[in-house]
């Protein structure tokens, strides 16, 4: 299906004519409708099968870019996704003016990062040690997030990203849409979706 049978705002919808995007992968198709809803959703995403616009766009149609700090966090597993993932979302981000995506990861230095926290962002996209880091630190503030996305979900805890992921958690609004996106679905990662998730739709492909 076109994506132009779904409820986007115009100028996502005029970027992705630009990009070339005409109709939606399966899991887009399948996940969009809930996503744009407000629903919690788990959805099955392999590399290559479009979960990066399928979450993306779901943040981007309801970010409020005048409102200037961060209501979107997307977990990666490792910088290289999270790289990945900001460059899509800047992407689809073109045909809206002004939004800051602030990458977050482990392994490059902190200064950068603090100097760009000083700035402000709309969305972070980033691993959830240094993530946890700037949190304890005082540096990084989520009381304002409505949308938070785990990507790899199942590579995050395999990866042993288990205790960080908690205490992130403790630091967003418990009122809040919830996106989880894996490839494999272990007890963990229902374990995790029961404790972080509010009846959420299940999407696989
Ligand atoms: P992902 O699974 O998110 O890593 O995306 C795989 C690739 O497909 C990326 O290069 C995207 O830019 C591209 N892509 C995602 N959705 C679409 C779509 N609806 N039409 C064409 N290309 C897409």
């Amino acid at each position: 299906p076109a994506f132009s049978t779904i409820a986007l705002k115009p100028a996502l919808l005029e970027n992705l004519a630009t990009m070339g995007y005409e109709s939606m992968t399966p899991i887009q198709a399948m996940s969009l409708p809930a996503i744009l809803n407000g629903e919690d959703v788990i959805g099955q995403g392999k590399t290559g099968s479009g979960k990066t616009a399928a979450f993306g766009l779901g943040l981007l149609n309801k970010l409020e870019v005048k409102r200037f700090c961060i209501q979107s966090v997307v977990l990666c597993p490792t910088r290289e996704l999270a790289d990945q993932v900001a460059k899509e979302i800047r992407t689809l981000a073109r045909g809206i003016h002004n939004i800051k995506v602030l990458t977050l990861c482990g392994g490059v230095p902190m200064g950068p990062q603090i100097g760009s926290l000083e700035h402000g962002a709309h969305i972070i996209v980033g691993t959830p040690g240094r993530i946890i880091d700037h949190l304890e630190r005082g540096r990084l503030a989520l009381e304002n997030v409505t949308t938070l996305i785990l990507d790899e979900a199942d590579r995050m805890l395999e990866m042993g990203f288990q205790p960080s992921l908690d205490a992130i958690m403790e630091h967003i609004p418990r009122e809040r849409q919830t996106l989880l996106f894996s490839a494999t679905f272990p007890k963990q990662i229902q374990t995790i979706a029961e404790q972080i998730m509010f009846k959420p739709v299940i999407c696989k492909v």
